[in-house]
């Protein structure tokens, strides 16, 4: 096992993972920005190491300075959390030049996947049913109007690179695409370093479900289930997550998790991931992309299943096998997620900064709070808006519910605009109770 591990995040997954190795007896050295010398994770940690200056690119997105301060603090290994460094291929492989394990797949592993009109190819030719749209990212403009033809209106223009909801235009006909092919490649040349796009059938009121799988370096796979990530905002972010789905039957569920697992056997995975798919209105499942690195709605997952997802995909990085096939993973009750992000109702849901005058978490039976608040606390404005992830847990999915009604109304975090209001109302919304909703469910009622 290791002995020291460099956490190369920020916020509530860098707390998350402090918490994984201290369980497993391994020490812990946070990295932080100078807006973040008061963050949580450092004073947590057993040591830390300022990495720059506050924006992003300094100092989270640097290789440079995280290698390093790995090296100074003898750390033998470094886990990525999401988002940052987490799907960057250049930092998997310098961590492994440097000697230092990266807690995630092998970096060729990432790189397939993280071309998501690749990461497509190789799932259907792994057998896995995928949206259709361009094989591989699209060369010119006159391929996409072909392709766009034959799918039909409306579709998809999609950044390679994408990801966190951003990056995806949709787009209804030809003048349209036109207009946009651009757009979308210049944006996605902005926002993730590559032009590159493909085009994607629009499925009409889909809805997201995924699959967390486990792999080791041994060839066993596993699924853990699915997530229910519907509840999304217009912009494509998930809000609230649940396992397991109310929208699939026991087959579907069997034929889903086969399917992730032949998948991720297919390029060799290793380590934790989860297959993204959509479910059309007809039933029908298509795989979207793959995520490879832990998520932020993992924790459902966690409760449903009983497995530590953290410790399960460390334990793997330092060359575990899994001990438990796929006939003793069990999944018991229901789990919900919501995202309590700082964003302010009153501005479009704009995210926003400030001190958080008093923080007092919930608690109780079947209650999980992961966050990096305390009171007095000061939300930099530099980072994702996300404070605190609430998860409850029930016997069905009426008492999880219950509790996360029950929870939600006790938490208190004064001084700044939360989504604690929204998800009152949607945990009290009828087509949400009755599980019939789509993606367009948040937009359409919440205007969101
Ligand atoms: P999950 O897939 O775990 O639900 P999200 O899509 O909410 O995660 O993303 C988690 C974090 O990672 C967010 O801060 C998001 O902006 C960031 N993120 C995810 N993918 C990318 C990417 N390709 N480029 C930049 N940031 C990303
Ligand atoms: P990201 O990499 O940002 O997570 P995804 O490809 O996973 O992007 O898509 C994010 C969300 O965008 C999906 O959960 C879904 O709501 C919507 N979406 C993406 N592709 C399609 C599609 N082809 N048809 C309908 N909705 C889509
Ligand atoms: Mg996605």
């Amino acid at each position: 096992m290791f002995k020291k591990v460099l956490i190369a995040n920020r916020g509530e997954i860098a707390v998350r993972i402090i918490r994984a190795c201290r369980e497993l007896g391994i020490a812990t050295v946070a990295v932080y920005s100078q807006a973040d010398a008061t963050s949580l994770h450092v004073k947590m940690a057993d040591q830390a190491v300022c990495i720059g200056p506050p924006p992003n690119r300094d100092s989270y997105l640097s290789i440079p300075n995280i290698v390093t301060a790995a090296i100074i603090t003898g750390c033998d290994a470094v886990h990525p959390g999401y988002g940052n460094l987490s799907e960057t291929v250049a930092f998997a492989e310098n961590c492994e030049i440097a000697g230092l394990k990266f807690i995630g797949p092998r970096p060729a592993t990432i790189e397939q996947m993280q071309d998501k009109a690749q990461a497509k190819n190789l799932m259907e030719r792994a057998g896995v049913p995928v949206i259709p749209g361009t094989k591989g990212v699209l060369t010119n403009e006159a391929e996409g109007l072909k392709t766009a033809k034959k799918l039909g209106y409306p579709v998809m223009i999609k950044a390679a690179a994408g990801g966190g909801g951003r990056g995806i235009r949709i787009v209804r006909s030809d003048d349209e695409f036109k207009r946009n092919l651009p757009l979308a490649q210049a944006e996605a040349q902005a926002s993730f370093g590559r032009p590159e796009v493909y085009l994607e059938k629009y499925i009409e009121e889909p809805r997201h479900i995924e699959v967390q799988i486990l792999a080791d370096e041994f060839g066993n796979v596993v699924h853990l289930g699915e997530r229910d990530c519907t509840v999304q905002k217009k912009s494509h972010q998930k809000l609230l997550e649940e396992s397991p789905s109310v929208a699939i039957t026991p087959q579907q569920r069997q034929q889903i998790g086969t399917w992730a697992v032949k998948g991720a056997k297919s390029v060799g995975y290793v380590s934790a991931g989860t297959m993204e798919f959509l479910l059309d209105r007809q039933g029908k499942v298509y795989f979207m992309e793959m995520n490879t690195r832990i998520q932020v709605e993992h924790c459902v997952t966690e409760l449903v299943t009983g497995l530590d997802l953290l410790k399960w995909q460390i334990r793997i990085a330092a060359g575990e096998k899994l001990p438990f096939a796929q006939k003793d993973v069990e999944l018991r009750g229901h789990a919900i997620e919501c995202r309590v992000n700082a964003e302010d109702p009153n501005r479009n849901m704009m995210a926003c900064a400030g001190v958080v005058k008093r923080f007092q978490a919930p608690g109780g039976p079947g209650v999980r709070v992961d966050t990096h608040l305390y009171s007095g606390y000061e939300v930099p404005a530099y980072y994702d808006s996300l404070l605190a992830k609430v998860v409850t847990w029930g016997r069905d999915r009426d008492e999880a519910i219950a509790r996360m009604k029950r929870a939600l109304g006790e938490m208190i975090v004064e001084g700044l605009p939360t989504t604690i209001p929204l998800f009152l109302r949607i945990l009290d919304d009828e087509e949400f109770r009755a599980g019939t909703i789509n993606t367009d469910f948040v937009p359409r009622k919440f205007h969101t």
